[in-house]
């Protein structure tokens, strides 16, 4: 067990990896790039007494249908590529999703849907997204989350949010100088994305830019303009329901597509 810090507060975190999970006991071993440690440290934060005992207690109880595998009933780190041209900022890992396989958007319907409409418009090699040993690869993009350990019901408390800022926070600035598109999912992310540029010194339009499908802003970084892009929440909710169709998330991540490769 290894203690790590918190890249903001300094407070010390013990790695909690639960025996017979399968997952490496210490992931910060030798972390070889900024951006590695920063996913280590993320992976044993335990900042949050609330958020940490539902992971745990989802990791050890399980749903029915996934008893026979182990959860990763840690926080998700960011996945994708080191030098992103577009960056995916979600709210949190659902419980039995990226909670369960250790990997944000993976093993939930929100995911298929996200992943499906990635791989449509050339921005992730698969449709779908099922464990972490899939052989799945996002081109050019990357996903962080807003709050790094599933909340219960989806809704993590205003502290929470606060507490795990500072990760997002270096997460942009390490893949800052590559990224031309953030796509917001949800109003979630789109505020936690204003939020995170802002404590960066970046330059967002004011009045505040308002959230909506396919809603956009520019922002200046230290690198030159980025595209803000507002995606409904590919949720069940708004999946079931019609408020996302596929058209329109192709429509948004298609457009991210283009302008990130410019
Ligand atoms: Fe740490 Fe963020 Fe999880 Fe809170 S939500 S315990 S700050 S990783």
């Amino acid at each position: 067990m290894s203690e790590l810090p918190h890249p903001v507060t300094g407070e010390l975190f013990a790695s909690p990896v639960p025996p017979g999970t399968g997952w490496p006991d210490d992931p910060a071993t030798d972390p070889r790039t900024e951006l590695e440690r920063l996913g280590a440290e993320i992976s044993v934060c335990r900042r949050c007494p609330r958020l940490v005992a539902w992971r745990e207690d989802v990791a050890a109880t399980k749903r029915a249908s996934f008893a026979g595998e182990p959860y990763w009933g840690r926080p998700i780190a960011g996945w994708g590529s080191a030098t992103p041209r577009v960056l995916v900022v979600g709210l949190a890992p659902a419980a039995h999703g990226g909670n369960r396989t250790g990997r944000i958007f993976t093993g939930d319907r929100s995911g298929d849907w996200l992943f499906a409409g990635l791989h449509r418009v050339g921005l992730a090699r698969q449709a779908t997204s099922v464990h972490a040993g899939d052989g799945q690869e996002l081109i050019e993009t990357r996903m962080a989350a807003a709050v790094r350990c599933a909340p219960p019901l989806n809704r993590p408390t205003t502290q929470e949010r606060d507490a795990c800022a500072p990760w997002l926070e270096a997460e942009v600035r390490l893949v800052a100088a590559s990224v031309r598109v953030i796509v917001a999912l949800g109003s979630y992310g789109w505020d936690a994305t204003l939020r995170t540029v802002r404590a960066l010194d970046w330059e967002v339009p004011r009045p505040k830019p308002r959230f909506g499908h396919g809603a956009e802003a520019v922002l200046t970084g230290p690198y030159g303009e980025v595209l803000l892009l507002g995606c409904y929440h590919p949720s069940q909710q708004n999946t079931f329901t019609g408020k996302l169709t596929e058209p329109m998330l192709d429509d948004v991540l298609g457009r991210a597509a283009r302008t990130g490769r410019t």
